[in-house]
């Protein structure tokens, strides 16, 4: 039996997808000269290997251009057989989509497309999909001292993150990374690559900006920049909390963040806390952030915070770069994600990644965008965190990131002009499970839908206001409709009407697409 046909009938018994349709597709890629790889085939296991080791999914064959025709050709193959089609640019989705999020999808892999060229004319830069936050910060920097805002992952991919929002530490001051776009090149369901820009398909560009894997293939963005910021302060602020402090430092910090007669927080401060379990009934509340502008500014800025924490109390905690630290841009991006300040050793991480970098974990997140949250969503909020998370069923920690609000600049942009649907809320919450290693407990799975669910009973009352959730941390445990209720809140029907013009047939689909 040939190497090919062995392949075959161990693929056919482990997926969905009919032999007849797996030898078509294989054939239909060789036949277009697309490097690839399938099941049985050498690199196969390796490559399809997902970011959460919590969602494995078979595709039915892993397409890996060079080229945009070659991506073409690759779309056209999976539209003629009736196969479901996912970009992968970072490989970091939280819930697989860009293996499918279930078996039987062609992968189309873009990590050859990771050029970054910056036009020292305009300023303008070209980024492929598959190029990684920190290699084009970098390359950016380096071609001509230019920045983005974006997340603080160096190895999350340009492609993912951009399409559906792009939040970090610059983005309370600069804007999320989709604001930072201008053009995209896309391959469409039918093969046709346009161009999508606000004066080009300016419809479908509007779509791509908050619910991008829905609509094509982007083989190529051009990105505005700005002048790297020269100043940036490192923060971070520990706080180890019983549960009456929690919820009196909960408090403080929303008067600071959006309070109900003036917010304090000025642009420049970007700011989130990190929370996790500590001992004895205390939670640690890490306030971290980075202000872009001096270190004198900055210490007037964060000064009503701290005072108001300051009255809450609390235990000293022992955590070495308590305070603020003045870093250049790329020290800055460097230290934001490894956050380790005072290792002399150096923690030999760089902001660029291989060409074949890989990361690995075994996870469930769920996400929320809110305003401020009244006194009783608190109380559900610190409860649920001070009696459920010292006996949680998995590990966990959760993000949260002043990302909106009167002061950011992310609203100043109107809602109607893209997908993204969340500029007004004034935090993005980001809640993780994780365990070291599969398998994760189904009990860590409802432990986390629990909590969230707590905070959204006394938030959302009896529906009169529905709370909206990120992308970019996307919960596959919601189905279809939910995910796109509260991915894009007011602008799913919108996007689902552009969905059926660009792409009747579906042919890009994972669980969540519109
Ligand atoms: C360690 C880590 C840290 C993170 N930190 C942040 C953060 O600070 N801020 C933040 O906002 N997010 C953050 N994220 C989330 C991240 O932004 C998303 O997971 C993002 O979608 C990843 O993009 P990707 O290209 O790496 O992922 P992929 O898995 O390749 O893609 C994600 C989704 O986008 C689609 N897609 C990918 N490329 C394209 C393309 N070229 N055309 C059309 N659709 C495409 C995929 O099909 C999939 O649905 C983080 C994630 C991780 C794992």
């Amino acid at each position: 039996m040939s190497k090919f046909l062995i392949a075959l009938s161990l693929f056919a018994s482990t997926i969905t997808a009919s032999p007849q349709t797996y030898t078509k597709i294989v054939q239909c890629l060789t036949t277009s000269g697309i490097p690839q790889a399938y099941p049985g085939s050498p690199s196969f296991t390796e490559l399809i290997i997902p970011l959460n080791l919590r969602l494995n999914y078979t595709p039915i064959a892993l397409a890996l251009p060079t080229t945009v025709p070659q991506v073409q050709a690759a779309v056209k193959c999976a539209a003629k057989l009736g196969v479901k089609v996912n970009p992968r640019s970072g490989g970091h989705s939280y819930a697989s989509h860009s293996i499918g999020g279930e078996d039987g999808h062609l992968v189309v892999d873009l990590r050859y497309f990771r050029e970054t060229a910056l036009d020292k004319k305009t300023n303008v830069a070209t980024v492929g999909p598959g190029a990684r936050l920190g290699n084009v910060a970098v390359a950016l920097f380096e071609q001509g001292g230019r920045a983005m805002a974006h997340g603080v992952c160096p190895g999350v991919g340009v492609g993912g993150h951009v399409l559906h929002g792009g939040q970090g530490y610059s983005t309370h001051t600069h804007g999320l990374l989709l604001d930072f776009l201008l053009s995209a090149e896309i391959v469409l369901a039918d093969g046709s690559l346009v161009t999508a820009s606000s004066t080009q398909n300016s419809e479908l560009f509007w779509a791509l900006r908050g619910a991008g894997m829905s609509f094509g293939i982007v083989t190529s963005f051009k990105f505005r920049t700005i002048a790297a910021p020269p100043e940036n302060i490192l923060f971070y602020y520990p706080y180890l909390w019983n549960q009456a402090q929690a919820r009196a430092g909960w408090e403080a910090w929303q008067e600071y963040c959006g309070g109900f007669t003036e917010p304090v927080i000025p642009r420049e401060m970007n700011i989130r806390w990190v929370v996790v379990n500590y001992a004895s009934g205390y939670m640690m509340f890490l306030l971290e952030g980075a202000y872009h502008g001096s270190q004198a500014d900055f210490l007037v800025a964060i000064a009503p915070l701290l005072k108001a924490l300051e009255k809450v109390g609390g235990l000293q905690a022992d955590v070495r770069g308590t305070g603020p630290h003045s870093l250049g841009w790329l020290d800055s991006l460097l230290y934001a994600n490894n956050n380790d300040l005072f290792n002399e050793q150096g923690t030999g991480e760089t902001l660029e990644s291989p060409l074949n970098y890989t990361a690995h974990s075994t996870f469930f997140t769920k996400s929320l965008m809110t305003d401020n949250l009244s006194p009783s969503g608190i109380d559900a909020f610190i409860n649920q965190l001070y009696t459920t998370g010292p006996t949680s069923p998995v590990g966990w920690y959760f993000i949260i990131y002043t990302q909106g609000g009167p002061t950011s600049i992310i609203p100043s942009t109107p809602s109607s002009s893209t997908s993204y649907a969340h500029r007004t809320s004034l935090y993005e919450w980001q809640l993780v499970a994780l365990v070291a290693a599969p398998p994760f407990p189904s009990a860590g799975i409802d432990w986390l839908n629990d909590f969230v669910a707590a905070i959204l009973d006394v938030e959302e009352g009896a529906g009169e206001k529905k709370l909206g959730m990120y992308y970019n941390y996307a919960d596959p445990s919601l189905g279809r409709v939910e995910a796109g209720g509260r991915y894009w809140l007011q602008n799913y029907p919108r996007l689902k009407a552009i969905k059926k013009k660009v792409d009747p047939k579906s042919v890009f689909m994972n669980p969540q697409t519109v």
